[in-house]
This record gives C-alpha cells, structure tokens and sequence, in this order.
C-alpha cells in the first residue's frame, strides 16, 4: 500500500485524495489548521511546517510528498526531500513562491512578461514606478494568493497610499512592481510533467477573475494554433528548466494577441478543476501519477466545459444538479467572506447547449453577473 504525503490539507489535498482512492492510495495530510478541509484522509495538525519533529514523523510514515500548499517554508520541503522523494522538486516550489525569481526565470527562458522591478525602500518605489510606467500593481513577492497583497497605482498620487499599505512588509516578503496589462484575456495552461520527462497539457484554459478571485473558467479556450503552440511551448521549456515532476499551471494575459506571463501555481490549480469530469483524466489524478512515477493518462477533453468557483458562502445545490452535466463540489468550509468554498461543473456536448445551461444555472442562482462574460465568450 502506498502512502502518498500531502503538505497542506485544503480543497485541494482533498480533491487528491478523493481522485487517488480509485488508484488504491493512502493519504497522510499535514496541516496547521485543526478543521482543514481534507481533515479527513489520516490528518496530522503541527503548529508549524517548520518543526522537525513532526516532519521527521511525517517522513516515516510516507512513500512519497507532495503539496497542496505552495507556501509551505522551502526549507521545510528542503529537509523532507534530503529523506523521502518530494515532487515537485524543492527549487522549483521556492522560484514559484517568489515573483521576482519566478518572472526573472519567465524572462530567461524567453517567455514574455509585463515589466517588473524589485522594490526595497519608499525611495526604490519611485524607481520602480518610473521603470515601469503607470498603471501598474504593487505586489508583495512572496505569500499572496487570490490578489491579496496587491495594490493598484493608477496615477503617481497613489504611490504613497501603496507604500502604507505595504511598505511595512518590504523586509519580511519582499516588494515588486509589475505593469498593468489591460489584456483581452487570461488564460491558463494546466500542464504536467512526469518524472521520465513526459509533458502533457490539458486544452488551454480561459478564466475570470473578481476582485483577484478566480470565479469561472471555460475549456476549450477558443485560440488559434499559433496562441496554443506559443502557450504550450512556454509551459514545457518551464518545466524542463525547472526539472518539474507534477501538475502545474501557468496563468498568461492575452493582449493584442501576445501572451505575457503573470504567474505559475507550482500545483494542481484552481483553473485545472473542470478535468475532474471534462477530461479523460483530472489534474488530481495525473498529478498523483506523475509523483508516484505511474504513466500518465490521456488529457483530452470529454465534451466542453465551465467551472464556476463559489466564494463566500455555498448557493443552493438543486438547480445544478439538476443539470444533466451539473457537477457539484462542496468542500466541506464554514461560510466566510472571500473564502473558496467549492465549485460546480457544467459539461455539454457543444458551445451553445454550455451556453444554455449556463443562463439557467446563472438566473436559477441569482448569480447572472457571475456566467454573463462566459455565455458572451460562447457566443461570441
Ligand atoms: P492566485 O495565486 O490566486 O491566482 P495571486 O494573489 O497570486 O492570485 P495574481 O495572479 O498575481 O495574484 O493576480 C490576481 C489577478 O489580478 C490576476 O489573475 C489578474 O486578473 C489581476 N492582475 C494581476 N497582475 C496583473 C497585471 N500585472 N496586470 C493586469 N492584471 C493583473
Ligand atoms: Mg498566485
Ligand atoms: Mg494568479
């Protein structure tokens, strides 16, 4: 029996470990959180990822780790990895985590990004507003997810309220600016490597985003083979540079036709959900059979799809179940603002029957604001 070790219990880790079951898998999961929502496969509670003893025990009691967390302390995946095999490799878990290291590898590789500049002092932020050119966003370098950590300056009148905000976590994260691209589109490529070197993608991804929250996603994405070419080549030369071994994803904006990188998510990803029933094998499997060394299955899709993310509070289930292609995904969270507390599916045969379904989940749901943009990118 094979144990596979997840560090990070969130939906996640549990989305894995539903997806492992079939493949005969056992699952240890480490959180610091009591009630983490995949809590249930064999937890194991630390108060911090740091502490040796608990990783030793950790350690012993798996085959192989992995993470559902990205910001899990890279010393920490370091310590583990000098014992038992850990995918992905802890170098490539700490360049994700750090947007400079992150875009400056985008930038060696030859994949195109926004102008970027580090940040270390009030005085460094005029400088590197300068370099870069209004608009652009303050971002801290390390801990941000959903768009927190971030801050918008349109003109030069906001760059002090930027430095208030979060200048004070210069030293302990890091700063950095990054130009504002007023894409037409975000995309995503979903991808995986295997620990022989195979590379596979799922089709490519488009996304919405609310307030820096992902809140639908629709594959196919409609682009020409060039778009999916150019994508797909960035995501490959990233994992190979990167001796990736796992499910990655890597989120680009699509402006006049030319991708920039913004980001990579060094895990299964938020944008990779709809596999779980719109590909002939998910993103959590593929995953789990890349870590483990297994061959790895087929990425094509089974129809079209979208994923809406529910955030805050669960909607009602029935008007999606009802749904022939309705997929419901709970993960178990208590209701709290801007949380992710789980997603439904939508699968059809074509665009326009996606389409429909959509406008019935979206006013079933009072949520037409949400499916609006997504029913226009289907018909359009
Ligand atoms: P997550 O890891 O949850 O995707 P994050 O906190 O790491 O989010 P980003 O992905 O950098 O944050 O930003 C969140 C969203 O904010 C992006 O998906 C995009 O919609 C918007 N955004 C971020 N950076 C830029 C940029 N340079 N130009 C335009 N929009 C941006
Ligand atoms: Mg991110
Ligand atoms: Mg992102």
């Amino acid at each position: 029996m094979t144990t596979v070790g997840i560090l990070g219990g969130g939906q996640l880790a549990r989305m894995m470990a539903l997806s492992g079951a079939p493949l005969g898998l056992r699952f240890k999961v480490m959180d610091t959180a009591p009630d983490a929502c995949a809590g249930q496969f064999a937890p194991m509670v630390v108060g911090d990822y740091r502490d040796e003893a608990a990783l030793a025990e950790f350690a012993g009691s798996v085959d192989v780790a992995t993470f559902d967390f990205e910001n899990v302390p890279s010393e920490s995946a370091a310590w583990l990895a000098e014992r038992i095999p850990v995918f992905p490799n802890p170098r490539a878990l700490g360049v994700a985590q750090d947007r400079l290291a992150e875009k400056t590898l985008f930038r060696e590789l030859g994949i195109p990004v926004p102008p970027f500049a580090a940040v270390d002092t009030r005085e460094g932020l005029d400088g590197a507003v300068a370099e870069v050119g209004l608009p652009c966003i303050l971002k801290t370098r390390r801990l941000g997810y959903d768009g927190k950590g971030q801050f918008r300056i349109r003109t030069a009148d906001d760059i002090d309220a930027a430095w208030a905000a979060l200048g004070p976590q210069a030293d302990s994260v890091g700063l950095i600016v990054e130009g504002f691209v007023a894409f037409q589109r975000e995309l995503s490529v979903v991808a995986v490597r295997g620990r022989d070197g195979e590379f596979r993608t799922w089709p490519l991804t488009e996304n919405w985003h609310v307030d820096g929250v992902l809140s639908a996603s629709l594959a196919p994405a409609a682009v020409d083979d060039v778009l999916l070419a150019t994508a797909t080549g960035h995501a490959q030369a990233l994992a190979d540079a990167l001796d990736y071994v796992g499910v990655f994803a890597l989120e680009l904006f699509c402006r006049d036709g030319e991708l920039l990188a913004n980001e990579m998510a060094p895990r299964v990803h938020n944008s990779g959900h709809w596999t779980l029933e719109g590909s002939e094998t998910s993103q959590f499997q593929n995953h789990l059979r890349a870590v483990l060394g297994l061959p790895l299955g087929d990425t094509r899709m089974v129809g079209q799809a979208c994923m809406l993310n529910w955030i805050g509070a669960m909607p009602d289930a029935a008007t999606v179940l009802a749904e022939a292609g309705g997929h419901w995904h709970d993960y178990g969270k208590s209701a709290r603002e801007g949380r992710k507390v789980g997603h439904a599916t939508l699968r059809a045969e074509s665009r326009a029957e996606l389409a429909h379904a959509l406008e019935r989940v979206g006013q079933g749901l009072g949520r037409e604001a949400q499916v609006a943009p997504v029913v226009e990118r289907l018909r359009g």
